[in-house]
């Protein structure tokens, strides 16, 4: 069995709305009550209550609390259990000191067993059932789908969610086949995304609202700086512009946020449909701000903002590790300051160095002219298989294990793909899979 988390988004009416409302502020005041109630106990008695002593105290404070009867009594003990690891947390210096919350921090509830909801979905939209408040639309696909285990109701920017676990069983998790294709991907700066399977390429811009979201938010907070803003020290409330501006920049942010995320997994999931086996580069942090900063203005915009394309570039990464490792498939990371993708031919292996103005890879020795960024994401495609051809000085930087054998130019790759396929133990077929890809497609593309 495997536990997933799905979370669908809840479409509640304006009744249902109020109840659900409702329900948080009581779970927050409950919160909070259980705080003071450890600090107060710790001050006046120095005595240190735990979860249990409080747990214990339930069925005597809804004597005291009626409206709390309403309430599943597991998601109450759900709550305490917040702060319990809000406390442990502190307690071992993880977190910092427990805090009261306000209703605008505080997030949900949690239903941690069967009781208290129930779900009617295969999957894909469908309802949710909350005791006590109703019936909910909700919308989303999940793409296991089993039978739900806990469900935790989230109230965020504005919008409610319900958070679902599910044990789905471990078969269909994984799908039948692996898709066969094997790729490198080449990260650019410039807002390109440059994808080779070795024989075709392709180039995802990076959509127009990553590239704008940097000057609109920029905009927005360079309004908000002329409008009041609060100050407590000089005990200055903030103008009701200033407010509204906030408003403004944070829904911005927000929306970028979300159209980030929806990018990302659009472009993931293309990736991963065909491919289970992917090379890109190593992500060198150094690298990336080096490449970013041009100049004072850009050093400082980057300070501000990260980024954002940066940061959308970072979580495509991420997100493409995820899902080619989740369906067993391989994930190298090519050691760019070893291999220099965008410094070697990708079909002799001569290295010269080109600087980043050079935009078209010339080889000087065979002649492959080809975009810079597909030469490199070819470079990493062919060093991850084990086909990149040598040159002198080609595999003697790279990783030692890989060049101490006397058949180096293969061992190097099978090596990491045994090490890869070891830590995730993936099942037989994956191997087999994987070994075809591999003796596939060393005979295609040797050819220097
Ligand atoms: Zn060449």
């Amino acid at each position: 069995m495997a536990t997933r988390r799905m979370t669908f988004r809840l479409y509640p009416n304006k009744q249902i709305e109020k109840s659900l409302r409702y329900h948080r502020k009581l779970h927050k005041d409950l919160y909070n009550a259980a705080i003071y109630n450890r600090f107060t106990q710790y001050q006046k008695f120095n005595h240190k209550v735990d979860y249990f002593e409080q747990q214990n105290c339930l069925p005597e404070f809804k004597e005291v609390w009626i409206e709390y009867k309403e309430i599943n009594s597991q998601a109450l003990q759900a709550t305490l259990k917040r702060v319990d690891f809000a406390f442990q947390r502190w307690f071992v210096g993880l977190g910092k000191r427990p805090k009261y919350k306000s209703i605008r921090h505080y997030s949900g509830w949690t239903y941690p067993a069967k009781t208290g909801y129930s779900v009617e979905s295969n999957g894909e939209n469908g309802y949710l059932n909350l005791s006590k408040i109703g019936r909910i639309q909700m919308r989303g696909k999940a793409k296991y789908w089993g039978k739900p285990t806990t469900c935790t109701i989230v109230y965020r920017n504005g919008k409610w969610y319900a958070s679902i676990t599910i044990d789905a069983l471990d078969q269909v998790l994984k799908p039948e086949i692996l898709p066969t294709g094997a790729i490198g991907i080449d990260l650019g700066c410039k807002a390109a995304l440059s994808i080779t399977d070795g024989e075709n390429h392709q180039q995802i811009e990076a959509p127009k609202f990553l590239r704008n979201a940097e000057q609109k938010i920029k905009k927005a907070s360079k309004e908000k700086r002329r409008k009041r803003a609060p100050n407590r020290k000089k005990k200055i409330k903030a103008s009701r512009r200033w407010k509204k501006s906030q408003a403004k920049v944070s829904k911005i942010t927000r929306k970028v946020a979300n159209q980030r995320q929806n990018w990302v997994h659009q472009v993931a999931a293309e990736i991963v449909s065909g491919n289970s086996f992917v090379a890109t580069e190593k992500l060198e942090v150094k690298k990336m701000t080096s490449k970013a900063k041009k100049g004072k203005r850009k050093k400082q915009k980057s300070g501000l903002n990260k980024s954002i394309l940066d940061v959308g570039f970072g979580m495509l990464r991420d997100t493409v590790k995820y899902k080619v490792e989740q369906i067993g498939g391989v994930f190298v990371e090519v050691p760019t300051l070893k291999v220099r993708p965008s410094q070697t031919c990708p079909k002799c292996g001569h290295q010269h160095k080109k600087t980043l103005d050079i935009r078209v890879h010339e080889c000087g020795v065979c002649g492959y002219r080809q975009d810079r960024d597909i030469a490199a994401a070819e470079v990493m495609l062919y060093w991850a298989k084990g086909t990149l051809p040598e040159s002198g000085t080609g595999f003697v930087g790279a990783e030692p294990s890989s060049s101490t054998s006397c058949t180096r130019k293969k061992a190097g790759s099978m090596k990491q793909l045994g090490a890869k396929k070891r830590q995730k133990s993936t099942e037989s077929f994956a191997r087999n899979e994987l070994r075809d890809v591999e003796t596939h497609s060393s005979g295609g593309a040797n050819c220097g």
